[in-house]
């Protein structure tokens, strides 16, 4: 019941608890007119790789994405570490509203696209500090973004604790750089925003705002995003394992394209 997800949601402390199954979401009581999707995309829609660049989303996921965008008039946004642009090629033909680089660009619905400003300079220092790190190991890979850079370990797990303690050494108290550690990478991002800053901010806008927001991810980088959904009443669902803010859990990616193209068919059976 979505209302019984309300309550609990409202007189839980997010940060104790155990997330309930995603299963015991009743998406009968999402209306399509007044939801709002909010989507990581690496670990949530798509299968994490070797590499950044081996991802793939399966087709049935494109075709229940287009529904729920056509059900909800447009209230589906993807909220990612990656660039706009990756989103563009890995959902093609699908052209949706995007977060991109943990928040620091963004595209809106009504198509206009803003991006945070970076320090170019102290950036580019820092990111030659790194690939020397980087050239020096094997199987480390520097992704590099406008405005961030992503240094993975997964093919080296071995060499996570230095690979974390060279991102430290090379941002050396650098002011205005932030760290994320995720799952088997550690970020350098220029710049405060965050992913929760950029939902606020779709939530601000047509079509999002005055909806139930639902946004989903998989890693420590999506818990401030689920705080922010604590606070604004909406439903958080958290892929995979750990701790977690978020409400409700399902336990990887395959059960949650499974959830959203039940979600879709949900929606098409209803009037919107
Ligand atoms: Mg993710």
């Amino acid at each position: 019941m979505i209302v019984a997800a309300f309550r609990t949601l409202i007189h839980r402390d997010t940060m104790a608890g155990e997330a309930a199954p995603l299963s015991s979401l009743d998406y009968a009581g999402l209306k399509p007119a007044a939801t709002a999707i909010f989507l990581d995309f690496d670990g949530t829609l798509a299968d994490l790789a070797e590499r950044p660049d081996e991802v793939s989303v399966p087709a049935a996921t494109r075709a229940a994405l287009e529904r729920l965008v056509e059900a909800t008039q447009g209230a589906l946004a993807i909220v990612t570490g990656r660039p706009i642009d990756d989103i563009d090629h890995y959902l093609a033909p699908l052209r949706l509203p995007v977060a991109g680089v943990h928040g620091l660009e963004r595209r809106t619905a009504a198509g206009a696209r803003m991006t945070a400003a970076v320090d170019e300079e102290k950036f580019a220092s820092v990111r030659g500090r790194l690939q020397a790190f980087v050239d020096a190991h094997p199987g480390l890979l520097l992704e590099t973004k406008r405005g961030s850079m992503a240094l993975h370990y997964r093919q080296r797990p071995e060499l996570g604790d230095a690979s974390i303690a060279a991102v430290h050494e090379a941002v050396n108290g650098s002011k205005g750089f932030h760290l994320l550690h995720g799952k088997m990478v550690i970020e350098v991002k220029g710049g405060k925003a965050t992913k929760a800053d950029a939902l606020a901010a779709f939530m601000q806008e047509e079509p999002f705002c005055g909806r139930v927001p639902v946004f989903a991810g998989d890693d420590v980088t999506d818990e401030d995003a689920f705080r922010r959904i604590a606070v604004i009443k909406g439903i958080s669902i958290k892929i995979g394992g750990g701790s977690t803010a978020a409400l409700f859990r399902t336990e990887g990616t395959a059960s949650f394209r499974e959830w959203l193209g039940q979600l879709a068919d949900s929606f098409d059976s209803r009037d919107y």
